[in-house]
């Protein structure tokens, strides 16, 4: 495993050159100073000066998505496993228990869920939730992995009776993909064609009863006949800083951590109501925490830690910052277009819908009216800018 350490210190403050060691998974970082480091993911691992400073980060680390090659074993410790465990979302939470409840009492499969969202907010950790509740298990997969229409048959005839089959990004599935679904979740049914022309018979197999967990964070991408084939559809808000803060807390009891009640309050503040994010910060926290404070997270070091990795007292980086500053410099706050704004900032539009916008507009920063993005004068005020008399507000832009 690549791990990018640093190569030498020469106390000048400058970030030090860094070099790629062969690191087996979670081992020390061999290197004495500043990298006192199990992370063994180079993507992620910010680039220390020679005093020990962050300087850069490549992947954001207040992304809620997945990052590459992120170690999955810390994420699995920290999943919780059974409703009464998971925090926050608290009427979808009702909703699930009385739904597994009363399938479980009927013996019959869950109705089919489909649960949308921002990524990290938990979609995932509930397919496995539900599986374990209802006390089956879960087959995990995702849109984009399924190429053709014969891998999700093959995925489907594999399963047992009552079994989830949990689908991430379901937005993705190719449509043929997509048409075998449909009778397998009204009749739990293959329609098969044997040969071809005029000769061509279709063949209906059985595939055991099953519940379909989809995930999207695009709910609108969703074709309407898979949309309407879920019994159930649940949105996942941005969580509270209470809800995180809980989380962190949870968190730092099963790292062993000791944390004081502020410090937690500090990671959650600046967690963008993400609980993949919240994990992310206190593992960041406990190692500045373990270098700098004989392992105690209180509020001073949480917040020292995260200024140095320049995420702010709400929660942006540098790149919510640069989508803002963009749009105020180059277009005046807006209106301008998802796709202008993304060619601007050389990111991808998708990136900028799914990662960065939803959690903009959460905090009232940014707007989307019918003619674009603007932004807002919380934004101007956040970024200690003064916002101009004539600057677009999302009013204006309604009735240009
Ligand atoms: P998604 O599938 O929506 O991208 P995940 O289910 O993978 O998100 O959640 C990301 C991480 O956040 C999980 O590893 C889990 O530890 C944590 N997490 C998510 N929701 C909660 C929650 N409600 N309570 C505690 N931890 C949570």
């Amino acid at each position: 495993m690549l791990h990018w350490g640093a190569a030498k210190s020469s106390n000048t403050g400058r970030p030090v050159a860094c070099t790629a060691v062969t690191l087996a998974r979670n081992a020390r970082c061999p290197s004495t100073r500043p990298c006192q480091h199990t992370y063994n993911q180079p993507s992620r691992h910010a680039l220390y000066t020679d005093r020990g400073q962050p300087t850069a980060t490549e992947d954001r680390i207040i992304s809620g998505e997945v990052q590459e090659d992120e170690d999955d074993s810390l994420d699995t410790t920290l999943r919780p496993r059974r409703l009464t465990e998971f925090i926050g979302q608290e009427k979808l939470k009702d909703n699930l228990a009385i739904a597994v409840q009363a399938a479980a009492g009927r013996d019959e499969p869950l109705d089919h869920i489909l649960l949308y969202g921002p990524p990290g907010l938990g979609k995932t950790t509930l397919a496995h939730i539900i599986a374990s509740e209802m006390g089956v298990s879960v087959r995990i997969t995702s849109g984009p992995a399924i190429e053709r229409a014969g891998d999700l048959a093959a995925i489907l005839t594999s399963l047992q009776e009552f079994d989830v089959l949990f689908i991430d990004e379901v937005h993705r599935l190719p449509r043929t993909a997509e048409e075998v679904l449909y009778p397998a979740m009204e009749d739990f049914a293959l329609d098969i064609v044997l040969g071809r022309g005029p000769g061509a018979r279709s063949v209906r197999l059985s595939v055991p009863r099953f519940t379909l967990v989809g995930a999207t964070t695009r709910y609108a991408m969703l074709s309407a006949p898979l949309r309407d084939r879920f019994g159930a559809v649940y949105r996942l808000d941005f969580y509270d800083h209470d809800a995180i803060g809980a989380i962190v807390r949870r968190n730092a009891g099963i790292l062993e951590v000791p944390i004081e009640e502020e410090g937690a309050r500090e990671i959650a503040m600046r967690s963008r109501g993400t609980p993949r994010v919240a994990n992310r910060l206190l593992r960041r926290v406990r190692d500045f925490a373990q270098v700098r404070a004989e392992g105690r997270i209180t509020a001073e070091v949480a917040r020292d830690a995260l200024e140095r990795l320049e995420v702010d007292a709400l929660g942006l980086d540098e790149v919510d910052k640069k989508v803002l500053l963009t749009i105020i410099e180059k277009f005046d706050g807006g209106p301008v277009g998802i796709e202008t704004i993304a060619a601007s900032i050389s990111e991808e539009a998708d990136t900028i819908m799914d990662v960065y916008e939803p959690y903009l507009m959460q905090v009232g920063f940014l707007q989307r009216t019918s003619r674009g993005r603007v932004v807002t004068r919380h934004a101007y005020a956040h970024l200690g800018l003064e916002a101009p008399p004539t600057a677009n507000t999302a009013q204006q832009a309604l009735f240009e």
